[in-house]
């Protein structure tokens, strides 16, 4: 099933353009057209892969001048199948790789289609970082775009406070320097990518090198003890304690005893950044001191690079995939026995439930500074699910119900970066007081809405 770009004369011919165009006949088209997620399977009537900025703007005002509907692809992560759609002209910019880190100004700067793990391991060739997505296939574009929450947002901010200029393609085809365009700037740090094509990030880096590492597992029974231990703790965090748990599966691998092979579980991930001196190893017995002996309990010093892999096994690409988010005040008890209900009753070994500590530098940018809105949130909840491929669709309800089941303790809405397809009717709540300025600079850098395909700003 393919169609023709409405109104184009010839899917062969986009002026200006020097990079690849994958046709559906072409050999390229179905493995191009594929996003990480399985449950998207859509059908593009031409994929255009740029190599650079000006492939960029000839595709952008081919699109306009032609009125396609256009869809830009980065890393091709966004679970809600944002990057493709039937009958579109896809923009494609995964093979713009280029990067350039500059140690004495601690800077990055990045092509968009840099996915995290090629980002990181650029920049900690020289002890550097900056906030990044825990599963390293993700591309930095998206993810920074919509705000980029990573194990370092509590010790240096979220990604997109570590934007600190961009070079954006305008739906007129125009390329502007973003910090010469204060509002372009504001919006594109969390606005998605409603604004323009972004064709280079600039990246604030940090020294980072060694984590210590804790990891501890429970059985399920002692889950609500496990969230009660998590929520405590974490109100007294130092920033550069990265806190998560996790209510799923346990995979067979060996360092799992047999009997909870398989079973539901409790999990707590606590990675402290910086030196792995005496206090990170305090802080962890700290931490364990809260709950009875786990039944994992790996603990030690991890290199940066190793602590950004902790999740790879927990997201396989190629599997049916649907997510939810949502912005917590406070996890309570009537909060916690809700998740651990839902974690009970998930319907497939490859569903979870995660908690994610907020607050440290994310919490300290005002909530108006940049596009991005829920600073003072205490926790981001995660609750998804994965099935095997052919099976039916059918588990939607369980992860939306996990998550009205604890919308006492919401801040009013859910994150960009994990909004479903069939989300869309959450974006107001989920940039809150940052929504109206976000119409009004999409008002004026992209009227026509030729960037509609994302967690779209309505001009
Ligand atoms: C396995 C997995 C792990 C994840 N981990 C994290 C995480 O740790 N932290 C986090 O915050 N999020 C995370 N995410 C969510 C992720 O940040 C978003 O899905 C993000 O949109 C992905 O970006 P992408 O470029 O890979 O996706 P794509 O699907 O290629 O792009 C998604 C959308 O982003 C926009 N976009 C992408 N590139 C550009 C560009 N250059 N210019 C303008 N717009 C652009 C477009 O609107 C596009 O449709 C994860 C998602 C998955 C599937």
């Amino acid at each position: 099933m393919t169609r023709q770009p409405r109104g184009a004369r010839s899917t062969r011919e986009v002026p200006g353009f020097a990079g690849e165009l994958i046709t559906p006949g072409s050999r390229r088209y179905d493995r191009a057209r594929r996003v990480w997620n399985a449950a998207i399977d859509r059908y593009p009537a031409l994929i255009a892969r740029a190599h650079d900025t000006a492939d960029v703007v000839a595709v952008v005002r081919y699109a306009r001048d032609q009125g396609l509907t256009l869809s830009v692809r980065g890393g091709g992560h966004s679970t809600a199948g944002l990057a493709v759609a039937d009958g579109a002209l896809m923009l494609d910019l995964s093979a713009m790789k280029t990067v350039h880190v500059s140690p004495p100004d601690r800077v990055a700067v990045a092509a968009p289609g840099l996915t995290w793990g090629e980002l990181d391991a650029a920049t900690q060739a020289h002890g550097l970082a900056t906030t990044g997505a825990t599963v390293s296939s993700v591309g930095v574009a998206g993810m920074t775009l919509g705000g980029g929450i990573g194990r370092l947002d509590r010790l240096v901010g979220l990604s997109c406070d570590n934007l600190i200029d961009a070079e954006v393609v305008t739906a007129d085809g125009q390329v502007l320097t973003a910090s010469e365009h204060p509002d372009l700037l504001w919006a594109l740090r969390g606005g998605g990518g409603n604004l323009g094509v972004v064709t280079s990030l600039r990246y604030r880096l940090h020294p980072v090198s060694a984590a210590y590492a804790g990891f501890l597992a429970y059985p399920f029974d002692q889950a609500a003890d496990v969230l009660r231990a998590y929520a405590q703790f974490s109100e007294q965090a130092p920033d550069r304690l990265a806190l998560y748990a996790a209510l799923d599966t346990a995979p067979s691998l060996p360092f799992i005893p047999e009997a909870l092979r398989g079973q539901r579980v409790a999990g707590l991930l606590a990675l402290c950044f910086g030196a792995a001196d005496d206090h990170s190893e305090r802080v962890l017995a700290a931490l364990r001191a809260l709950l009875p002996p786990p039944a994992v309990d790996i603990a030690g010093p991890m290199p940066y690079l190793e602590t950004q892999r902790l999740s790879e096994g927990m997201a396989p690409a190629g599997m049916p995939h649907y997510d939810t988010g949502e912005w917590l005040r406070f996890l309570d008890d009537a909060a916690i026995d809700a998740l651990v209900n839902a974690a009970a009753g998930s319907p497939t070994p490859q569903s979870t439930i995660v908690v994610k500590r907020m607050g440290g530098a994310t919490a300290r940018v005002p909530a108006r500074e940049t596009a991005f809105w829920y600073r003072q949130a205490a926790h981001k909840l995660n609750v998804q699910v994965e099935w095997v491929p052919g099976e039916p669709d059918g588990h939607r309800e369980w992860v939306r119900s996990a998550r009205r089941a604890v919308a006492h303790a919401s801040a009013g809405g859910g994150y960009v970066n994990f909004m479903a397809d069939d989300d869309q009717g959450r974006i107001r709540d989920n940039y809150k007081g940052n929504y109206d300025r976000l119409v009004e600079v999409k008002r004026k850098y992209d009227p026509g809405n030729l960037f509609h395909l994302n967690q779209n700003i309505a001009p």
